[in-house]
């Protein structure tokens, strides 16, 4: 809950810098769209307080994303939200152990979805080494601020590879060349959120 909360604050605080990205490269909505989305589903988190199911929780609010952000993403990140909160049913905590499911998963559906691989300045430019990241910082240690930081490093890396991509999906692959030189806006908020998740655990486990 309190994740879906700091992204939230995230996706508002960065609102225009998201948009401003999708404007170089797209149609300028991604910030508007996700933050429609995102307030909506905490707006949500009241109702769903007291539910000791994280699964159900993610689920809800994936549904919610689904429903309300539009664009690319909201299907994406709607759905990837979803198919997590499957993985996660009947859990009432995440360990080291899931994530590395968690995140195939959902790089997994991001693909089945938007048909984009590596390289073609997606959101999957950050998903793909984050994932990689967390599933090697999990054989190599139990501690989950410590894989989440090893997460958002592999995550950072690879937002910036985005600026040397052309976009291959997307409206932005409209542009072609004229892309070159831009961050990926879907890559600056899966970036953003997943520093979002790693800055609550750590707090959340050294307030
Ligand atoms: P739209 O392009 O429909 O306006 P958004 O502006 O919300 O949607 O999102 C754009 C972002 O969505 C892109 O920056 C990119 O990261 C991501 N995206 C678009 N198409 C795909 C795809 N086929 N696969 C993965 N990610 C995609
Ligand atoms: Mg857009």
């Amino acid at each position: 809950m309190q994740i879906l909360d700091d992204i939230t604050t995230e996706i508002v605080r960065n609102k225009d810098y998201l948009t401003e990205l999708d404007s170089l490269v797209g149609d300028g909505d991604h910030g508007v769209n996700l933050e429609r989305g995102f307030l909506k589903v905490r707006d949500q988190l009241p109702g769903l307080r007291g539910m000791s199911d994280i699964g159900s929780v993610l689920s809800a609010a994936g549904a919610t994303l689904l429903s309300t952000v539009g664009g690319a993403t909201g299907s994406l990140y709607g759905a990837s939200l979803m198919k997590i909160g499957s993985v996660c049913r009947g859990k009432s905590e995440i360990k080291v152990q899931d994530l590395p499911e968690i995140f195939t998963v959902w790089s997994r559906t991001v693909t089945e979805l938007g048909g984009a691989h590596a390289g073609d300045k997606t959101m999957l430019d950050v998903l793909i080494p984050a994932t990689e990241a967390i599933s090697q910082a999990a054989r190599e240690s139990t501690d989950l601020v410590y894989v989440l930081n090893e997460c958002v490093k592999a995550a950072r890396e690879g937002l910036e590879s985005t600026k040397f991509m052309v976009a291959k999906k997307g409206r932005a692959s409209y542009l072609g060349d004229r892309t070159l030189g831009h961050y990926d806006a879907g890559a600056a908020s899966l970036c953003l959120m997943l520093e979002s998740c790693a800055k609550t655990v750590s707090n959340l486990k050294s307030p």
